[in-house]
């Protein structure tokens, strides 16, 4: 197998994924500075934890008995606006499942 004509290599990918993923947790910073959740987002957190686990595990992320589905924040009254905000948008809904959906597609 010819490694040029094979595509990026797994390496490559793996960077890749890494700065999309960097970017991701940018952006929700940044636009969860300024910008309102979406109106048409329903449903609610189910304690997954996935949402604080994104690029870096929180430090202030604790399980009850190690149950999975038992995340909580133990700074939750000061949590970041990018944690208190998540899912704002649809777009910036990186995790799934989450208990959160947007009826009508989001922004
Ligand atoms: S990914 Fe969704 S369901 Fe899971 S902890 Fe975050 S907001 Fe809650």
């Amino acid at each position: 197998m010819n490694p040029l004509k094979s595509g990026p290599s797994s390496a490559s990918r793996g960077r890749q994924m890494s700065e999309q993923r960097f970017n991701g947790k940018t952006r929700r910073f940044f636009t969860s500075l300024v910008l309102p959740v979406d109106p048409s987002r329903t449903g609610e957190c189910t304690r997954c934890g996935a949402c604080c686990k994104f690029v870096v595990v929180c430090p202030f992320l604790r399980y009850a008995d190690g149950d999975p589905n038992s995340a909580r924040c133990a700074a939750y009254p000061v949590r970041p606006l990018q944690c208190r905000k998540y899912p704002r948008t649809k777009d910036e809904q990186i995790h799934q499942p989450c208990g959160y959906r947007f009826e009508d597609g989001g922004e």
